[in-house]
């Protein structure tokens, strides 16, 4: 068959181009502007093209990322330019110093301009482009010699195969229209928080050794020596410094970070140009506050002069530049010892082992007891009491043990066992197949899970009971007035009265509150009962089909699971639930009280968002994140994670932040809790 191969060609071309544009706006500037479904079809027919015609295959065609079979090992590659380190400062008496001593002092004056980047905590790497094609990619090592991994960096998305030849209208010294013939630039590579959680999640499963954070887990996906295994790993890279470059050198720094973005490149969207030393020690400190908000680790700031002519000057001592520094976080983690293993008792009996540390400082924190997640966990990682551990804090969430550190560990520590007895009320533990959580089977007679059911009850997110503390709580226990949720809708003034220190108006005040409470909607109740895998979410998707409790109740565990959104465990969950009499006499006993069973459908109708795309972030004050974004779902929107030109609406609360901002300058719709209430009573 005689076919034009000229036009073939093109049409080849045309089609790598297409993709590399659309990988570029998905994956370098998360704004993808074709649907997963186009972006497929171009793939495929860019994969059909090529099989037919071998003969014109482009080893840079985005086919290509992912190489053919293992290496035996890597190769070596020499830097042309060192890969220096970077000094760093822990306080900003010492990034003022570091300012004094190098700037004020050597210089010989007040240095302005600085530029601020986000320390992302990956891999450092050297991306090499020999006529705009991406050449050689390696690791730092030592600095002077690093492994030739270009096979896996080409595997990552965000990376250029090819140059971009296009000169966008920024400003600052024409640059050449076409990528210079060599330039090398340096990068970190990295994983998402999500992608790292996911990893071990995988690994856990699989029953592999978990990585420890992070960076370790794109150091080990980065030095696969099988490409293949890197490319499932979605490592990603932000673009920070260069190396060399035969052209169109950049005057200073913050302007070769356009030119990178120009070219292609990742570079990081917090970067941030700042004019004085004061400005620099203010941003420093206000990246620590929110360091934990970001989708990836970073921990520090890198603060560079921005003049390259001031850099040069400057030059070097040793492997450390003079002109930046890496202004460090405290640490998140730290080691010390297991003195012993504490179990605590959850609300749907879970028995959640805790570790008891000698007190060690986190980030200036004194940590003194950590998580252990579950037995299977201490097992597999073999933790035992008398290990010297690792242990790790982050923000506000709990500490966690990491695992022991085995190089250390003394010959009398001891492995660990299960209590086979609650060691709150006694009865038996049982551990049931394919759960990694043991539990005690006491449900009505343990304390532990009547008092953890009680919080969940009167919770902002359940029932809302406002006054009702913990205090509170455990005086109404202690004195015998309590001991389900549904005897909170028997209590009188009287016995209210009864308990030490409880005064006339506040006895007044709780008695409302518990009233005002029957008057939750269903999905509260629902997610107040406290049904194991029944989350908010579920809830909101579950009254949204039955409509009221008496429906969900008579429905058989086929019919729970044809629910959109509801997997096999809730269903069965839910059955098991209904099915125990002490709950059926629980309901009826709530339904006596006067609380709302049916589902009052408002003015919203099904499907009444299809088509429109939300982003729900921030502090909301009428209901959690997880209900709002069920309710867009059941009335038939998409929710998405990120505000891109795709978005149609973002509903904020308080301290909305970066998604705010990106709306703001997208244009994009923003609405409060009440416009989005007032856009469900009048639909677009
Ligand atoms: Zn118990």
């Amino acid at each position: 068959m005689a076919v034009d191969i000229q036009s073939v060609q093109a049409r080849l071309q045309a089609l790598r181009k297409q993709i590399e544009h659309h990988n570029h706006r998905y994956y370098v500037l998360d704004d993808p502007e074709v649907s997963d479904g186009e972006y497929d079809a171009l793939m495929r027919e860019l994969q059909a093209l090529e099989a037919e015609h071998p003969e014109l295959q482009d080893p840079d065609s985005p086919t290509q990322r992912v190489g053919a079979g293992p290496l035996a090992a890597f190769g070596t590659v020499e830097h042309a330019v060192p890969m220096l380190s970077l000094s760093n400062t822990f306080s900003k008496e010492e990034l003022r110093a570091w300012y004094e001593r190098n700037m004020v002092r050597r210089l010989g004056r007040d240095a302005t301009g600085f530029v601020l980047e986000p320390k992302i905590d990956g891999l450092a790497v050297s991306l090499t482009y020999r006529d705009g094609r991406l050449a050689v990619g390696a690791t730092r090592g030592n600095g002077l010699v690093g492994e030739d991994v270009t096979a896996n960096i080409r595997t990552i998305r965000s990376v250029p195969l090819v140059l971009a030849d296009a000169v966008t209208s920024a400003p600052g010294p024409r640059r050449a229209r076409v990528p210079p013939e060599l330039i090398e630039v340096r990068g970190e590579v990295y994983l998402s928080r999500t992608a790292f959680n996911k990893i071990n999640e995988e690994r856990m499963a699989a029953g592999l050794p978990l990585f420890a954070n992070p960076r370790n887990c794109a150091a080990g996906s980065l030095r696969q020596l099988d490409p293949r295994i890197t490319a499932t790993r979605p490592l990603d890279i932000f673009v920070y410094a260069l190396g060399q470059v035969s052209e169109n050198e950049p005057r200073s720094h913050w302007q070769a970070l356009e030119w990178f973005r120009e070219l292609g490149f990742r570079t990081n969207p917090y970067n941030r140009r700042c004019e004085t030393i004061d400005e620099v020690v203010e941003q420093c400190a206000a990246w620590q506050e929110r360091r934990e908000s970001l989708e990836y680790e970073i921990d520090g700031v890198v603060v560079k002069l921005d003049n390259l002519d001031d850099q040069r000057e400057l030059g070097a001592v040793g492997r450390e530049p003079r002109w930046a520094t890496a202004y460090k976080f405290p640490p998140t983690q730290a080691t010390t010892r297991l003195l012993d293993i504490g179990v605590n008792v959850g609300r749907t009996g879970s028995l959640n082992p805790f570790a008891i540390l000698e007190p060690v400082q986190i980030g200036g924190v004194t940590v003194k007891l950590a998580s252990l997640h579950n037995d299977e966990d201490i097992r597999r990682k073999d933790i035992r009491v008398g290990d010297w551990v690792l242990v790790q804090r982050a923000g506000e969430v709990i500490p966690q043990v990491v695992g022991p550190v085995l190089s250390r560990r003394p010959p009398d520590a001891v492995p660990w066992t299960l209590p086979e007895t609650c060691p709150v009320c006694g009865s038996p533990v049982v551990k049931l197949e394919g759960e990694s959580m043991a539990r005690c089977t006491g449900r009505l007679v343990c304390r532990a899970q009547l008092w953890e059911t009680f919080k969940h009850w009167v919770s902002r997110g359940a029932m809302d009971i406002d006054g009702l503390g913990e205090k509170l709580l455990s005086s109404l226990m202690n004195a015998g007035l309590v001991k389900t949720p549904a005897d909170l809708y028997g209590l009188t003034k009287d016995r209210l009265l009864g308990l030490e220190r409880m005064g006339d108006k506040s006895a007044d005040n709780i008695l409302r509150s518990i009233e005002a409470s029957k008057q939750r909607p269903l999905p509260r109740l629902i997610f107040a009962l406290g049904i194991r895998h029944v989350g908010d979410q579920a809830a909101v998707l579950l009254t949204g089909h039955f409509g009221s409790l008496d429906a969900l109740m008579a429905a058989s565990e086929t019919e729970i699971q044809a629910v959109e959104g509801i997997g096999p465990k809730i269903a069965s969950s839910i059955v098991d639930y209904v099915a125990d009499e002490g709950n059926r006499a629980q309901i009826e006993r709530l339904r006596q009280a006067g609380l709302r069973f049916e589902h009052e459908r408002a003015a919203s109708r099904e499907g009444q968002l299809s088509g429109l795309t939300f982003v729900v972030t921030g502090r909301l004050a009428r209901a959690t994140r997880g209900e709002i974004e069920a309710r867009i779902k059941s009335l038939g929107g998409q929710v998405a994670d990120a505000v891109t030109r795709k978005t149609d609406y973002l509903i904020v609360g308080e301290d909305a932040g970066s998604k705010l901002k990106k709306a703001e300058s997208l244009g994009t719709k923003v609405l409060t809790e009440d416009d989005f209430e007032a856009l469900l009573a009048n639909p677009p």
